[in-house]
């Protein structure tokens, strides 16, 4: 049987186009090597105990927001509830809570970090958090040629006109002219945010990108009942034909069809969709036009990773759901002074009964991680492991007896499960910027590309941006 569309990778890319296809009518197969759908954002069991991966928070649920249409369009209801707060930061003896309701928050800010500019500085942000998503859905990307590439940019041409004096400036600069003076320990507040967002720093991406990374708390954040991995899960309920547990070995082409050798047998389809990552998939091509497709974007490989520590512990605190932890140094063996600390609901009787299951992040280079000798490796990730869980048990108050297991991910577990050490995506950088970004279609006839290394972004809200114009690029 040849199917009209193959998808290959079952994350929130995968799924998210798979299920657009499937609710437009077309036939789709969605292929996942691992038993279970969400690669970055999957949840696992680890010695009968249910862990998220890495992704622990929705946004983009809200009303009118580009998740809460994909799902709306699929004709599937998430089983979420509201986060609030989205985040409680803490950085040396303050916890400064980043409340949505606005005014809330910036009376929080005068608190912690005093400065007269509070009220214009996070206004600004909102707003420019608020007209970005009224435009959302005009925006249209495609460099498969110049032509393309010239309607994709008149397709930005409002957001280009109401924030051009954004897009062009250094973000740390901005900040810094903004505020008169920024206190070392402001920026690290500010910079912990921008990268968990944007993947970068402050003096790496533009204001508009910083906005856009600082504001998302203002609007309604989600917490997913049972793990994210069921998010997915339910995104793709409707689809006949998910081959999990079916891993792609090589993706042969002729004139009309792809060939895809699976570990399960041979599957046939018109048109192609990858939805791993841009530098890990030429691995399954010995098309030469394929590979230098890819070949083309391996510079954009920040090498950006995550070093994830998982724990489970008995405790009677009352824990929020998402936690920011700020040091003032640079973390040894990771690019950041920051960890996220996310808690499992203690009311989702789906995930856990009685403990609190935890999954920490904090972002590394995986040049850190790969060529190490087994020994080294040991040592370095034991060293990490101990220092963050310490970190963590001293700032969140939990005892040592409370641990009942802990244990790390390095960038070279996610290469073994999900076959990517990059991860989370294209840094939304300066040098990053828009015609040079691998689109969501290819020159390479029925080849599409979904997914964080591909327009527009990382995460939910960008993934799922993603698939939406991978969708438009197909039906024009
Ligand atoms: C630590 C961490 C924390 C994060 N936190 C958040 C968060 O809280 N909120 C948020 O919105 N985003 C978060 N993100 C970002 C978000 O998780 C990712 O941007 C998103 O999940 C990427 O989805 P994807 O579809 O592009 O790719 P992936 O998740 O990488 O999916 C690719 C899929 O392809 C499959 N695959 C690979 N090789 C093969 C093969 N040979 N055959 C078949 N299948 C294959 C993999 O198993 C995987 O399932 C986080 C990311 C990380 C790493």
């Amino acid at each position: 049987m040849i199917r009209e569309y193959a998808v290959v990778g079952g994350g929130i890319g995968g799924c998210s186009i798979a299920a657009l296809l499937n609710a437009h009518g077309h036939d789709v197969v969605l292929i996942e090597k691992e038993p279970t759908l969400g690669g970055c954002a999957s949840t696992f069991i680890h010695h009968g105990n249910s862990y998220n991966a890495g992704a622990t928070t929705i946004s983009g649920y809200h009303e009118g927001g580009v998740v809460k249409r994909l799902f709306d369009t699929v004709g599937v209801t998430p089983n979420l509830i509201s986060t609030n707060p989205a985040i409680t930061i803490l950085q040396g003896k303050k916890s400064c809570i980043r409340y949505r309701d606005i005014d809330t928050f910036v009376k929080e800010m005068e608190r912690f970090y005093p400065h007269p500019k509070h009220g214009e500085f996070w206004k600004l942000v909102y707003s420019v958090q608020e007209a970005f998503y009224t435009l959302e859905a005009s925006y249209y990307y495609s460099n498969r040629s110049w032509l393309k590439k010239i309607a994709s940019l008149l397709s930005f041409y409002p957001l280009l006109k109401t924030f051009r004096s954004y897009l062009f400036s250094n973000s740390r600069e901005f900040i810094t002219r903004f505020y008169g003076d920024v206190t070392p320990e402001f920026m690290d507040f500010l910079d912990a945010q921008i990268l968990i967002v944007a993947q970068a720093s402050s003096d790496k991406v533009n204001f508009f990108t910083a906005a856009l990374a600082l504001g998302y708390t203002f609007y309604e954040t989600h917490y997913p009942i049972g793990g994210m991995g069921t998010i997915c899960e339910s995104l793709t309920s409707k689809i006949a034909d998910i081959r999990k547990g079916c891993k792609v070995i090589t993706i042969k082409r002729d004139k009309k069809l792809y060939h895809i050798t699976t570990s399960a047998g041979i599957i046939r389809a018109r048109n192609l969709i990858m939805g791993t990552s841009h530098y890990e998939s030429s691995q399954w091509f010995d098309d030469k036009e394929i590979r230098d497709y890819y070949a083309s974007f391996e510079k954009r490989n920040n090498h950006q990773s995550a070093f994830i520590l998982y724990m489970k512990i008995k405790s009677d605190t009352v824990f929020q759901h998402h936690y920011q932890l700020i040091s003032d140094s640079v973390i040894p063996y990771t690019i950041s002074k920051s960890l996220f600390v996310s808690f499992s609901d203690p009311f989702d009787t789906a995930f856990t009964t009685g403990y609190y299951h935890i999954t920490a992040s904090i972002h590394t280079d995986s040049r850190i991680w790969l060529g190490l000798s087994p020994s080294c490796y040991k040592t370095q990730k034991t060293e990490l492991h101990d220092l963050l869980q310490g970190w963590i048990c001293d700032r969140l108050c939990i005892r040592r007896d409370e641990i009942v297991e802990s244990f790390a991910a390095t960038p070279k577990t996610f290469s073994r499960y999900i076959n990517r050490t990059q991860l989370g995506g294209n840094a939304m950088t300066l040098w990053n910027f828009l015609p040079l970004l691998p689109s969501n279609d290819t020159h390479i006839r029925g080849f599409y590309q979904v997914g964080d290394t591909s327009y527009a972004a990382q995460g939910w809200p960008g993934v799922v941006m993603g698939a939406f114009n991978c969708l438009r690029l197909i039906h024009e």
